[in-house]
């Protein structure tokens, strides 16, 4: 059964590099000896999730998993950045949540409408121009653009929907939606008709209206994954209230009192939260019913028994479809909003590299201290702050620098130059 609805992916997201920074010195006629004037190194471009209301699939992503972002780049002469590489945009339906692909926790939850970043561009690196001393007035080093990041996230939509439809294949599902809202939904007489979810907004009165999605095939050991529902109960996982749904009718010789506890026993079986959720249950196909019904009212004993609203409706015929909207429309009104799924994941900062791959380079009694670890806890590094200092001290000390420096034969007074700090050595 290939279903055109894909509601679970796994994509690959890298975002840009930044540019380097730019070694250049100022050149001009009659002018001999200009200063530093290396452009910075543009930003790598993000990769950025944004919400689309108009998308209900994550079907985009099937057949294109890998995301990347532009390099920034370098900088140029005459204090001229380099241009910041393109982002690129993920459109997502809005109930897409997006997971950390290796423990599968939740990153963002992108219900709220706001944008998320899930790679972010590595910075520029900074072009000479910046690390112009009294000193030092022909510095010819730059910075290199940081990189950018690496991501495996897994795409996960849940549906937003206030009302979720369940009940039996053929019970009257997308018939009802079909008739109180303006979606269009395939409806036959034969199981497993509905492939994936749909969603109808019902206006119900100026300015109050929802949203209700139409389940596909609730079937008995969903929950267990024996059919083809296991995978949509996600789905209705987030609505507030449960129409619960059963044919009344006996039409395929069902028990209507049995096809409802099945079903809570499928719900329940999914999530103890799930079957805690309010319903309302509905009897359809009430047209097909001649006078009094044994199975009606066992079905409705069962329902208040419960402490449900109970509807009888012909969803076909029209018959009961008011009543039972506005039930659902005061309902929906007493109940909290729904609640966005909790992140407890953040991903760890960019990786800083290690201490090992300081490079130390002796000119006389200047000594320069450079590698990758080293520039990004400088630029974490607030050199105003006392304790910061004392941090970053502490930082240099632990890495085995100064242990370094001595077996190398640094003496007292001599300058130790770490990228645009500088500071007089003393043991
Ligand atoms: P779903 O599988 O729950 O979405 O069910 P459908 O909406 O596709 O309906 C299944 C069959 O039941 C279709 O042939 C519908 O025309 C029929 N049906 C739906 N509602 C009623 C009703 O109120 N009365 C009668 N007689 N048939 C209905
Ligand atoms: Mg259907």
């Amino acid at each position: 059964m290939a279903s055109a609805f894909v509601d679970k992916v796994t994509i690959k997201v890298t975002s840009g590099d930044g540019g380097n920074g730019a070694v250049s010195f100022h050149r001009e006629k009659y002018i001999a000896a200009g200063g530093p004037d290396g452009g910075d190194g543009g930003r790598g471009g993000d990769i950025i999730a944004v919400a689309d209301d108009h998308m209900s699939t994550l079907m985009d992503f099937r057949y294109h998993r890998k995301y990347v972002a532009e390099r920034g780049m370098d900088g140029q002469g005459k204090r001229c950045s380099g241009k910041d590489g393109a982002s690129v945009t993920l459109r997502l339906p809005r109930g897409t949540v997006i997971r950390d692909s290796a423990t599968g926790k939740v990153m963002h939850d992108m219900s709220d409408g706001q944008p998320y970043v899930i790679a972010k561009g590595g910075r520029g690196g900074w072009g000479n121009k910046h690390f112009a001393t009294p000193t030092r007035q022909t510095p010819r080093f730059a910075k290199p653009g940081l990189p950018g990041e690496t991501r495996e996230v897994i795409l996960e939509l849940k549906l937003l929907a206030d009302v979720g439809l369940v009940g039996f294949p053929n019970v009257g599902k997308s018939t009802l939606l079909s008739v109180v809202s303006k979606a269009h939904p395939k409806i036959a007489n034969y199981h497993f008709t509905t492939l994936f979810p749909n969603l109808g907004v019902v206006y119900v009165d100026e300015g109050v209206s929802f949203v209700m999605a139409d389940i596909p095939g609730l079937i008995e050991g969903a929950s267990s994954g024996a059919g083809l529902g296991h995978d949509f109960l996600r789905h209705v996982d987030r609505c507030r209230l449960l129409v619960h749904l059963v044919d009344c009718s006996g039409s395929e010789g069902r028990d209507p009192a049995e096809d409802f506890n099945a079903i809570n026993r499928e719900l329940a079986e999914y999530s103890a939260a799930l079957a805690e959720r309010p319903q309302i249950v509905v009897a359809n196909k009430s047209d097909l019913l001649s006078g009094e019904s044994e199975s009606l009212d066992k079905l409705r004993t069962l329902a208040e028994e419960r402490g449900y609203q109970f509807f009888v409706i012909s969803a076909a015929a029209h018959q009961g479809v008011d009543a039972l909207v506005k039930a659902i429309a005061a309902e929906l009104a007493a109940l909290p909003p729904a609640e966005p799924i909790a992140v407890d994941y953040v991903p760890p900062l960019p990786d800083l590299g290690s201490p090992e791959d300081i490079t130390i380079e002796q000119h006389g009694d200047y000594w320069s201290v450079e590698g990758y670890w080293l520039e990004r806890l400088i630029m974490s590094i607030n050199f105003s702050d006392y304790e910061s200092r004392m941090y970053f001290d502490r930082c240099l000390r632990n890495a085995g620098v100064f242990e370094r420096l001595e077996a190398l034969g640094v003496k007292d007074g001599d300058t130790i130059g770490i990228y645009d700090l500088e500071f007089e050595y003393e043991s």
